[in-house]
């Protein structure tokens, strides 16, 4: 699916290996030189990856329940990440136990958007708010959505989501909602719009600051951070990543976005990560471990 592979980018310090890139927002694509790529990478230090799941590894499913993983993807991933001496994460709006129903759990992972991690076989989280209890609003929205047909209401950890993909028409009314949520929750959590879904988080929790929490212990620190994510509530990981001279990639379409480089797919992206794990240098990236 070399089509899937094509990627667009904008001019960046660095560049991943082995794309087709193009300058942002133009239609003609071009193909950048792999070695020279492999060289500025190199350059950089070894890598850490950090990947969404929903849309980014995986395609995106009417209901989070109905995604399918491809077989062959949780032996890949797992080999990446010895490989990475351990620097590989997934960083999911999804509850660390649902990441755990689709891969392997000794993988590290940052779930609920950042509100809990796991990095290294340990838990951590963000602490919980006091005030309105949580379970409260969200007994509420939930008389409420069951009025409304196609809006659902999925508890989280630390906060909850409300989704429509199934009636896209109800788009102001879920964001009214989440409003009236966070006006009763306060100032400790914020509302985040993703793709169909509207969610109630913790202020503190967000994908950039667990990529940066990430980085600042090992396996992860001293790497070249890599994210690959596909909607809003990636954005700010893209932010953190091209800040630290890593590099950022959008799965799929949209404007407006700050990761430097974009793969169509995401069966383009895991194409992408097939090369890249097939580059003799990525297996030697360890620092001793192989
Ligand atoms: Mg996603």
């Amino acid at each position: 699916m070399r089509g899937d592979g094509s990627i667009r980018a904008a001019p960046a310090p660095l560049a991943p290996p082995g794309l087709d890139a193009a300058d942002q927002g133009s239609p003609t694509t071009r193909r950048s030189p792999p070695s020279a790529l492999m060289a500025s990478l190199k350059a950089g230090g070894d890598l850490a990856l950090f990947l969404d799941i929903d849309g980014t590894l995986l395609d995106l499913a009417p209901r989070p329940e109905l995604v399918v993983v491809p077989p062959e993807l949780p032996q890949r991933l797992r080999v990446m990440a010895q490989a990475l001496g351990g620097a590989l994460a997934l960083v999911s709006g999804r509850p660390l136990a649902g990441i755990d129903h689709l891969f392997p759990p000794e993988l590290d992972a940052v779930g609920t958007h950042g509100a809990e991690w796991r990095l290294g076989g340990q838990r951590g989280e963000i602490p919980s708010a006091g005030g309105i209890s949580l379970a409260e609003v969200a007994a509420r929205l939930r008389e409420e959505a069951r009025r409304l047909a196609g809006i659902w209401l999925e508890p989280k950890p630390r906060g909850f989501a409300i989704h429509y993909r199934q009636a896209p028409e109800l788009a102001a009314l879920t964001r009214r909602l989440g409003e009236e949520a966070l006006a009763s929750l306060g100032p400790d959590y914020r509302l985040q719009a993703g793709k169909e879904v509207v969610e109630i988080l913790p202020a503190q929790a967000s994908k950039g600051a667990a990529i940066r929490r990430f980085l600042a212990h090992p396996p992860y620190a001293g790497r070249t951070p890599v994210f690959a994510g596909d909607d809003l509530t990636d954005e700010d990981g893209f932010a953190v990543v091209n800040e630290l001279g890593g590099v950022s990639i959008r799965v799929g379409p949209g404007d407006g976005t700050r990761a430097r480089f974009r793969l169509a797919t995401p069966a383009g992206l895991r194409d992408w990560l097939v090369q890249l794990a097939g580059l003799s240098w990525f297996h030697s990236s360890s620092g001793g471990q192989t």
